[in-house]
């Protein structure tokens, strides 16, 4: 009962049904919530708590026999009066609306002189009743009607999963096959604008004309972001199709992490960005692919960078744990939400508005294909660590700030705590 108001729902898929029915009820003083499909009608009950169910047999996904199923072993359904609306030509059909747990029925179609008296006496405590030997042979038909579907849906899903996976496969290859046919001409038009670039005619048209030298810029520029994505792309879809082996070896952490830290460091400064390494040193090695935890800690600073306001703060943070080692990269910047959390290691899943970003990749909210944090954690995993945000949440105002951590099993025992000269280098 809503303010003093009886409550109807009345589960119809048919709409001349529905209005016909709702008008008949809401002058009779009750209040009419509608739903059309079995499942809508199953949340609606579930939310407004009617006082009386009005149920349709036929409906397009689940039954009204299988709502009735469902909302009766519901807590609080048990005394709602639910009536079935059935046929009057399918044999059988009242007697399994009972057995499903209906209070009584009415026929179709409805005489709509009569309706409002009707709900009033099922709503007074009238119950239909069926003799028990009736209603336990009608209860073994509806059981194995039920399983009969079941295994239908579950073929039918199955049949539809495969199609999925099929597709998906296609769109893999297809993304692929792309990257991998735009890389090749990209090398070459990499390889020409850098000896361009190295070119001393050029270099003197540069200095004459700032004009063309911010186009040459702007070229450059765009060619390494190009190259970058192809590159992205390409190992993502390694990692997808398992095509991708790590190139075990000694690995120092702390190398890598430096490195990085480096190559970020003229776009920090730009930004007005600290970034501090914590402890100032450590001596680790780990037998690991050098190159790709390069990569995957790249991209968490390049993002720590991208999601951080000019001026911010950062700090990576090493932990030395008795079998693994944690890496932490937190950030003052605009923080991710609870719900997004686990969705950005996605592929090609970004947070927020990816229109308001900036095709820099060092640029505030910079943009991206969403595919960084895919790659991380491909790598991460593979190499039986693990990947994880902490995050109070997103808010551009207050910017609480985002911690990823990585974990990554120590496996070097014989290189442990000795300093390793280079990474990748031979121990
Ligand atoms: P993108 O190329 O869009 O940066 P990523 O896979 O690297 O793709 O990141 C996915 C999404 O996760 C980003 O679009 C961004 O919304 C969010 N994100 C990643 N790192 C951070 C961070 N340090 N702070 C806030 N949001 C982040």
């Amino acid at each position: 009962m809503k303010d003093g108001q009886v409550t109807i729902l009345y589960i119809e898929d048919d709409p001349g049904s529905q209005r016909l029915v709702q008008r008949a009820l809401q002058f009779a003083g009750y209040r009419v919530v509608l739903a059309s499909r079995g499942i809508e009608g199953i949340d609606l009950a579930l939310q407004e708590r009617p006082d009386l169910i009005l149920m349709d047999i036929n409906l397009p996904d689940l039954s009204g026999r299988e709502v009735t199923t469902h909302l009766r072993a519901a807590q609080g359904f048990q005394d709602v009066p639910i009536v079935a609306l059935t046929a009057e030509s399918h044999a059988d059909e009242r007697e399994k609306a009972l057995v499903a747990g209906a209070t009584g029925y009415l026929t179709k179609p409805i005489d709509i002189d009569k309706l409002a008296g009707q709900i009033a006496g099922f709503l007074g405590g009238m119950k239909e009743r069926l003799a028990a030997e009736v209603a336990q042979q009608v209860s073994a038909q509806y059981s194995q009607e039920l399983v009969k579907r079941l295994e239908s849906k579950i073929r039918e899903l199955e049949k539809i999963n495969a199609e999925l996976r099929r597709l998906d496969k296609i769109k893999d290859d297809f993304i692929q096959l792309t990257a991998h046919e735009l890389r090749t001409p990209l090398t070459v038009i990499h390889g020409y604008t850098q000896l361009l670039h190295n070119s001393e005619a050029l270099r003197q048209v540069l200095a004459e004309s700032p004009e063309i030298a911010s186009l040459v810029e702007g070229l450059m520029q765009s060619i390494e972001r190009m190259s970058a994505v192809t590159n992205e792309i390409l190992t993502i879809s390694r990692f997808a199709s398992g095509r991708i082996e790590l190139s075990l070896g000694p690995v120092s952490l702390e190398e890598v992490v430096a490195v990085a830290v480096e190559d970020y460091a003229p776009a920090c400064a730009e930004r007005r960005l600290t970034v501090t390494v914590r402890p100032e040193s450590w001596h680790l090695r780990l037998h690991a692919d050098g190159e790709l935890l390069y990569l995957s800690i790249a991209n968490l600073l390049g993002n720590a960078i991208k999601y951080t306001p000019d001026g911010g703060a950062i700090t990576i943070t090493v932990e030395e744990q008795d079998e693994a080692v944690q890496l932490a990269i937190a950030d003052t910047g605009i923080g991710i939400d609870a719900e997004e959390q686990a969705r950005i290691f996605e592929r090609f899943y970004t947070a927020g508005d990816t229109q308001l970003h900036s095709t820099s990749k060092t640029a505030f909210r910079g943009g991206g294909l969403g595919l960084g944090l895919a790659i991380c954690k491909a790598v991460i995993e593979k190499h039986g660590g693990r990947i994880w945000v902490e995050s109070a949440g997103r808010d551009e105002g207050k910017l609480p700030g985002s911690t990823f951590y990585i974990t990554l099993p120590r496996n070097d025992p014989a290189g442990m705590k000795r300093r390793a000269p280079q990474t990748g280098a031979a121990p």
